[in-house]
């Protein structure tokens, strides 16, 4: 039997500062959710902002205590419903966590709490001559905590990787309210099985992450950008994988096509050139980015670019950036609602699976926009739909599930960088297998006997 709410707000207030228990309906249930549609989410019973590591430790003791479900949260900007809330559930909001503690040019590292947003601490390390290169296109709302709990990536990580490549270490609060330090803040080590690595991209499931040593990179010189239009999204898959063969390293290799190219000029009046099918953008940040981008434009024409524009200067490749960080949001307002889906595939595959998504889309008589970080073979099929047509809504969910099958026959995976939570969970099992998720719910265990940790979620 689930303790009630009254009870549960009283134990957690005996160890938490005024104000840190939310107990008004209309007040939780704006922390219902995450950004994912078809997600189901909960009513919570509390929810709690903490502002220290011991605080974090209470809740979780009165949680085991009292046998109630916790539920982590940073922004929830997330696309999988990993961070929605189980009924009666404790949410426990980072946000209030949200201090740099340490920069160090010397060691190149920040030491920060979970609450710190993303482009925070790129503004505070610039002066520093570093950058904390992960880079998600919600990088102004969302968390580190939240980047680390899905494994987040970005627009940069062709270059630069993910953010599991800068988490060198991580303080833990596990279910029982122990606190747990994993992990490093030196160059190199590798003591013991690599828990750090564990919790990144662990969803929530596994522990509360409350510090994290994250590496940083020197700043690179400002990058420039390039447009190359096409005729159709297979020549601007050409151009990529021509691109990558021929070993050029771009900052960033990003494909919107015509559906998500309109959207944004909808949204924004960007004035893109929204007659072409695929608008494929590159990026470098080398001492001579212009001679790399007539290069790598080179290769666009070959593959067949019907026009190839190199930016100017910084503020009109800034702008061209923007209209990518804007896709998501764009293709939102299409049709009212979408499902955003994440399918990675081999970069030397992503052509066919651009063709099967187009395939998709007509068979189930859909828009579905398609923006990619097409470097890592990444891509955003992103079903537009209105979500008070129950018949459009049910070929939406089919689509979406027809482009995961399509991702996985091509031997890619269900998800590039968005996670799995309550939307792919079904999903999992295809990928990993039985021997897979059986030892993945052995972790689970051993972490969280009574499961009381985002439960739903991942498996
Ligand atoms: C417009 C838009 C663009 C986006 N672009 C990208 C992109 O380019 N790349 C990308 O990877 N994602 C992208 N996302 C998805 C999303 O922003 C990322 O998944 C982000 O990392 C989520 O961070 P958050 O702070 O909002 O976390 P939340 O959504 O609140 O939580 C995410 C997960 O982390 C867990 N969590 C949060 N904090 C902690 C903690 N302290 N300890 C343990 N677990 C925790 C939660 O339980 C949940 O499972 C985009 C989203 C939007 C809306």
């Amino acid at each position: 039997m689930n303790a009630a709410p009254d009870h549960i707000a009283a134990q957690l207030r005996a160890g938490l500062p005024a104000g840190a228990v939310l107990t008004d309906p209309d007040v939780t249930a704006a922390y219902a959710h995450d950004m994912a549609s078809f997600c189901p989410a909960g009513i919570p019973a509390v929810v709690v902002l903490p502002r220290s590591v011991e605080q974090v430790q209470h809740v979780m003791r009165t949680a085991t205590a009292l046998r109630v479900p916790v539920v982590p949260q940073g922004a929830r900007t997330g696309l999988s419903g990993a961070a929605n809330a189980s009924d009666g559930c404790i949410v426990l909001s980072l946000l209030k966590m949200d201090r740099i503690l340490e920069i160090s040019p010397v060691d190149r590292i920040a030491v920060v709490e979970p609450g710190v947003v993303n482009a925070a601490l790129s503004h505070a390390v610039a002066p520093h001559g570093l950058c904390y290169p992960p880079d998600p296109s919600s990088w102004e709302q969302c968390t580190i905590g939240g980047n680390i709990g899905t494994a987040s990536g970005g627009l940069c990580c062709v270059k630069y990787g993910v953010t599991a490549e800068y988490v060198l270490g991580l303080d833990v609060v596990l279910a029982d309210g122990r606190l747990l330090k994993t992990g490093r803040r030196t160059a190199k080590g590798v003591a013991g099985y690599d828990l750090t690595r564990l919790f990144v991209g662990s969803e929530g499931s596994l522990g509360i992450v409350v510090r994290a040593v994250l590496a940083l990179k020197p700043a690179p010189p400002p990058q420039l950008v390039l447009a190359a239009e096409f005729a159709s999204a297979a020549a601007a898959c050409d151009a990529v994988c021509a691109i990558m063969e021929r070993g050029h390293v771009p900052s960033l290799l990003e494909l919107m096509d015509r559906t998500t190219i309109q959207a944004v000029n909808a949204l924004a009046h960007m004035g893109l050139p929204d007659t072409t099918e695929a608008l494929l953008l590159a990026a470098f940040d080398t001492p001579d980015p212009a001679a790399d981008l007539a290069a790598v434009g080179a290769l666009c024409t070959a593959a067949g670019a019907t026009e190839v524009v190199p930016a100017d200067d910084q503020a009109e490749s800034e702008l061209l950036l923007k209209a990518r960080r804007l896709s998501l949001t764009a293709l939102e307002a299409v049709k009212g609602s979408t499902m955003i889906d994440d399918v990675c595939v081999p970069r030397s595959r992503l052509g066919t699976m651009l063709e099967g998504i187009a395939d998709i889309a007509e068979k189930y008589d859909l828009t579905i926009g398609v923006c990619a970080h097409a470097g890592d073979g990444n891509t955003h099929p992103t079903v537009c739909f209105d979500a008070a047509d129950p018949d459009e809504s049910r070929r939406a969910r089919e689509s979406f599930d027809a482009i995961m099958a399509l991702g996985l026959a091509l031997g890619g995976t269900i998800t590039g960088e968005h996670g799995v939570g309550v939307l792919k969970k079904e999903w999992l099992a295809r990928e990993i297998g039985p021997v897979g998720v059986e030892l993945q719910r052995g972790i689970k265990q051993t972490f969280d006997p009574l499961h009381l940790l985002n439960p739903g979620k991942v498996l």
